[in-house]
């Protein structure tokens, strides 16, 4: 008798779950949001200090020579802006203003970044920044394949340190580097994919996004995105 009412509560208890979870994804298709789960194992980060622990990180890079992107370099470009970000924002590789002055975004397209984290009402202090390769790929071209497999696990380090709670890819090199997929951010913006049980969120580079102002719109819906999720249960 006993052992009855305890099953009918369990079967309760996972009834309310189900019509939560239902709740839950009405309110992202209401939104225009595809589900895709790309959940890999899940990775803890206890007890550890974020800020330390991206130092260190940083510090086994200091004069790194394991891909030809050294050759040209001035300084490596780590990352920049929050050890405890709820969000961080990847993008290729450093242009020629980072590479100068060792620091992600800072260029044209980085000012048009920071405009784009002020839309959602954060500060370039509240998240953080970094790319998937750290040295200026030459004349700015797109990293080549065997200096993204030497050079993002560092970033994916990064990532696991740091553990926000969403990751926003800025065009093609970030989303093949995090999803393993080379569709355009066309077709995949407006999914929600997950990289070891992050939210990641596709959009365009910021450089693209200058070179073809039309696609902002695209762009502001996508961080309409990220600050919800970001809302989301906090
Ligand atoms: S791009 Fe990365 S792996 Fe290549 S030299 Fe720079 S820091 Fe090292």
């Amino acid at each position: 008798m006993e052992s009855n009412k305890k099953t009918q509560n369990v079967l309760v208890r996972i009834e309310e779950t189900v019509r939560w979870l239902e709740t839950l994804c009405k309110n992202w298709e209401f939104f225009g949001v595809e589900m895709v789960s790309r959940t890999i194992t899940p990775i803890t980060n206890q007890g550890k200090n974020p800020s330390e622990e991206l130092a260190k990180l940083g510090k086994t890079l200091e004069g790194c020579t394991r891909c030809r992107l050294s050759e040209g370099r001035t300084h490596i470009v780590f990352g920049d802006g929050n050890p405890d970000a709820q969000l961080v924002f990847v993008g290729e590789g450093p242009g020629h203003e980072e590479d100068i002055q060792g620091l992600p975004f800072v260029g044209q397209a980085g000012r048009l970044l920071t405009k784009m984290i002020h839309s959602i009402g954060l500060s370039r202090k509240e998240v953080y920044i970094c790319n998937v390769v750290k040295c200026r790929p030459p004349q700015n071209r797109t990293p080549l394949t065997d200096e993204i497999a030497t050079c993002s696990p560092f970033l994916l380090r990064q990532l696991e340190i740091i553990q926000p709670k969403v990751i926003c890819a800025l065009g093609a090199c970030a989303v093949e580097t995090l999803l393993k997929t080379r569709q355009p951010i066309n077709r995949i913006r407006r999914k929600l994919f997950k990289w070891q049980n992050i939210f990641v969120v596709a959009t365009f580079h910021p450089a693209y996004l200058l070179r073809n102002p039309i696609e902002k719109r695209k762009a502001w819906e996508d961080l309409l995105i990220i600050k919800k999720l970001l809302m989301e249960g906090t």
